[in-house]
């Protein structure tokens, strides 16, 4: 349910409008100029010089060695991508949940007639290991052929430690495939497909990656890809098998590719090579989510506002929900937008509250803005807080750039 505020209101809106949503995040300028260009020849010539880029660069963007997979569509559509490719119908898959995503994700798989198991989790907290371990370890049959989890979920707002993960499928010795939802986090949190024992990753372009929404990655791991000699459940368009026979780039994307947004894509990789590399921008994200969580630290209140998760070292360092227990959610949201400017996302779930995303191309003035704006709004609707958000975010960011 959306609000719409009278004419009446005090309006400060206009300016930038800024969008602090968990995806489409916020897109470079740069980004967008590479993809307002004519189409080219999608055979030859510069989209070939493009998508060869994008190819050599996406494997280092996940830390992986093994391929990789370009698909047109959503983060949804890859989802699709890994589960079609790699399972059998009555195939049993284990779901990790820890906020709504993974849940989600099964629930598409589920469609399929694979058998789907949900292990429950909170809204709050993130996967157990121990919990995994315990149920892969009662699984004596090896009934269970994949688990599914996401790295951030991007309700919650909780990292899952896939390290440990790993260790809990390892612990019990079983053989499913390990698949991870990166969708939220690649680009924003350090992730490391091999070392970390990862047989699927999948990410969409539209939040750290920096692109308008339109294309999404699979990376496969050697195992992934033996395990689609057994799949059933394959659909021509995503068939792994057609795309890596594939002689042209036409075939690699099974038809037209989009044109738009690889070169949108090339130009985001290139911000990012100038940043420094992918470690470079984790440490942004990371810094810039110290300043967000100083803010949320200082103004929460028994009666105000507070974080969603509860365990400091499993927020996710690229968005942040926070429950706002007695001041209205849609209110608040409402008048961020519509007379400050400033787009949060929604409380998903179970979760009454707001999120605000630090994702991608974001840097300390346009945080700070949206932060001090939200400080704003509370004041206006007197909400309690126990302090400054702003100053204290302000502090913590003071104290990375002079590091
Ligand atoms: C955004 C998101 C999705 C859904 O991606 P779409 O591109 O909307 O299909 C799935 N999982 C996570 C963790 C996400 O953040």
């Amino acid at each position: 349910m959306s609000i719409c505020l009278t004419d009446e209101v005090t309006n400060l809106s206009f300016g930038q409008q800024m969008a602090a949503i968990p995806g489409p995040s916020i897109i470079p300028h740069r980004v967008l100029e590479a993809m307002a260009r004519p189409m080219t020849d999608l055979y030859n010539g510069p989209i070939v010089e493009a998508s060869n880029e994008i190819r050599a660069a996406l494997p280092e963007v996940a830390g992986t060695s093994g391929d990789v997979f370009i698909v047109t569509s959503n983060g949804h559509g890859a989802w699709q991508m890994a589960t079609s490719n790699t399972l059998a119908k009555g195939d049993k898959v284990l779901v990790l949940e820890s906020g709504q995503f993974a849940a989600v994700w099964g629930r598409y798989t589920a469609v399929s007639e694979v058998d789907v198991e949900v292990l429950p989790g909170t809204f709050r907290d993130p996967v157990d290991p121990v919990a995994v371990a315990d149920r892969l370890a009662a699984d004596t049959e090896k009934e269970i052929k994949a688990v599914l989890c996401v790295h951030v979920d991007t309700a919650s707002s909780v990292r899952n430690d896939i390290p440990a993960l790993r260790a809990a499928i390892d612990s019990a010795d079983h053989p499913a495939l390990f698949m991870v939802d990166c969708i939220a986090s690649m680009g924003c949190e350090e992730f490391r497909m091999d070392e970390w024992g990862v047989d699927i990753a999948i990410a969409g372009c539209q939040k750290g990656l920096m692109v308008p929404p339109g294309i999404a990655f699979v990376w496969a791991s050697k195992k992934a890809l033996a395990a689609h000699a057994g799949a059933d459940m394959r659909v021509g368009y995503f068939d792994w098998a057609e795309r890596l026979s594939a002689k042209s780039q036409y075939h690699y994307y099974a038809g037209t590719p989009p044109l738009a947004h690889l070169f949108g894509f090339r130009e985001a990789l290139r911000i990012v090579e100038e940043e420094g590399g992918w470690p470079r921008v984790w440490e942004r994200h990371t810094a810039l989510a110290t300043g967000v969580r100083a803010a949320v630290d200082a103004w929460a209140h028994p009666e105000g506002i507070e974080f969603n998760i509860t365990d400091a070292a499993h927020r996710a360092n690229c968005v942040t929900t926070i429950r706002t227990n007695s001041v209205d959610p849609e209110l608040f949201r409402a008048r961020c937008e519509q007379q400050a400017g400033l787009v949060l996302g929604l409380g998903i779930a179970d979760v009454s509250g707001f999120r605000l995303a630090h994702m991608g191309h974001l840097n300390p003035p346009m945080l700070l803005g949206a932060i001090g704006t939200i400080e704003a709004v509370l004041h206006s609707l007197g909400a309690p807080v126990s302090g400054s958000g702003a100053a204290a975010a302000a502090a913590a960011l003071g104290e990375a750039i002079g590091q």
